[in-house]
């Protein structure tokens, strides 16, 4: 789950990570009586971002107004103008897509004095089995490009899981960075409340690009970016509570609630498999065969009528579905009731007016499997069985040639 830059700010305030003083605004009015708030405590220049889950907003700009989803402003009345702008307007960066997204929510910060920028992540190195911290003093750029192109430039330590980052790991971060004399010792602190927050919510991956250093010798987060671990969410409700749905895939919102596991794809076949790893093999085999799938679905072990039905909602809300494959392995549950399951859904008057068009290629395979495939050639649906993986995976690029 992602969260808002605003939010990952008040989460790392709380770990003692240093962040600039800032005001979430939903509304122009907001905006400014958050700059007015912030001018009190004594800010002169605010910056003004735009909140979506998404990063380059910098670089980005809004499709109506054309400006960019960070602005430094140097008085209250250019953070109400970029307010106006920002507000409802589809922004577009190097990781949003064409599409962009609309601005609903606002940040207004404390305008910093940058020294030098710097680069600060945390994440899970997977081969290694352990939490890797890495920084960079390229930062503020696209962070990927410096690992191509110069990867002797990000330097990492890593810490195993349930142990704590030792401070000689910090400071030795921290020197790599450059730093010195109170810079430094700032530097080592915010390194290790930084590990702190990431361990203690289970996040997945942290991200401070940039971490700055100013004229006075700070060093502080100036933008932040947390995805936590869904697996623990429930270990974390008030983290829950920060969810933005507004900005997540509206079909994975759908899939949810109905305890399907979706992962929207940019492909044109559908697929509906039951098991992550059956699924994942599935989607394998449709790119071998020279198609693109569509999407990631793993309906569970049941397959039952309804989760058929569910799953054929939600792939047949993508417009760019041309064609479904549904590759069952019946262990428990048997094929033939999955066959039975399958027509019953094809039949329903809704799924039915939007597969018109779409064929369906049934690939079921384990109890009952004969069975099953009699079910389906017997039937007078546009549905076409399959034994083999490999001859359903034809059958659907057949079916899109
Ligand atoms: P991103 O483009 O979505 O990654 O948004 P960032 O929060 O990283 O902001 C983009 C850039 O704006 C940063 O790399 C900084 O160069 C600049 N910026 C952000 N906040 C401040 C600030 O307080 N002062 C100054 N001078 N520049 C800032
Ligand atoms: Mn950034």
């Amino acid at each position: 789950m992602n969260i808002h830059e605003y939010q990952a700010k008040e989460i790392l305030k709380e770990y003692g990570v240093a962040v600039p003083d800032g005001i979430a605004a939903f509304s122009v009015e907001e905006a400014v009586a958050a700059a007015e708030k912030l001018q009190k405590n004594g800010a002169s220049l605010f910056v003004l971002k735009a909140q979506i889950h998404a990063g380059g907003r910098g670089k980005g700009r809004t499709v109506k107004s054309g400006v960019k989803g960070v602005m430094l402003c140097k008085s209250v009345d250019e953070v109400k103008k970029g307010a106006e702008d920002l507000l409802g307007d589809t922004l577009v960066t190097i990781q949003t897509g064409e599409a962009g997204k609309q601005v609903q929510r606002l940040y207004v910060t404390d305008g910093v004095d940058i020294e030098h920028e710097y680069y600060v992540g945390v994440t899970l190195d997977r081969a290694k089995g352990q939490n890797v911290i890495m920084v960079s003093t390229e930062g503020g750029v696209e962070i990927e490009k410096v690992a191509e192109e110069s990867p002797e430039k990000i330097i990492k330590e890593w810490v195993e899981p349930g142990h704590p980052l030792y401070p000689n790991q910090a400071r030795r971060l921290a020197f790599a960075l450059g730093l010195k004399g109170d810079a430094l010792k700032k530097g080592v602190k915010f390194i290790m409340a930084l590990y702190e927050a990431f361990e203690k919510t289970d996040a997945s991956i942290f991200e401070i690009n940039p971490l700055v250093t100013t004229p006075d010798n700070d060093v502080m987060a100036l933008d932040a970016k947390i995805n936590f671990d869904d697996n623990a969410l429930y270990r974390h409700p008030d983290l829950k509570e920060l969810r933005d749905l507004s900005e997540e895939d509206p079909f994975e919102v759908e899939a949810g609630k109905f305890n399907l596991n979706y992962i929207k794809l940019d492909g044109n076949v559908g697929c509906m498999v039951n098991g992550a790893g059956l699924a994942m093999a599935t989607m394998d085999i449709i790119k071998l065969a020279g198609g693109e799938p569509a999407n990631f679905l793993d309906v569970g072990g049941g397959a039952n009528v309804e989760t058929v039905k569910n799953g054929f909602n939600i792939i047949l809300g993508d417009p760019s579905v041309k064609v479904i494959l549904i590759n069952i392995f019946g262990g428990i549950v048997r094929c033939d009731r999955v066959a039975n399951g399958v027509i019953e859904a094809v039949k329903d008057p809704e799924i039915a007016a939007k597969v018109k068009g779409v064929p369906i290629i049934v690939r079921l395979q384990g109890t009952n499997a004969e069975e099953a495939k009699e079910i389906i050639d017997n039937s007078d649906l546009n549905v076409i069985s399959a034994v083999l993986l490999k001859e359903a995976a034809e059958e659907v690029t057949k079916a899109i040639a």
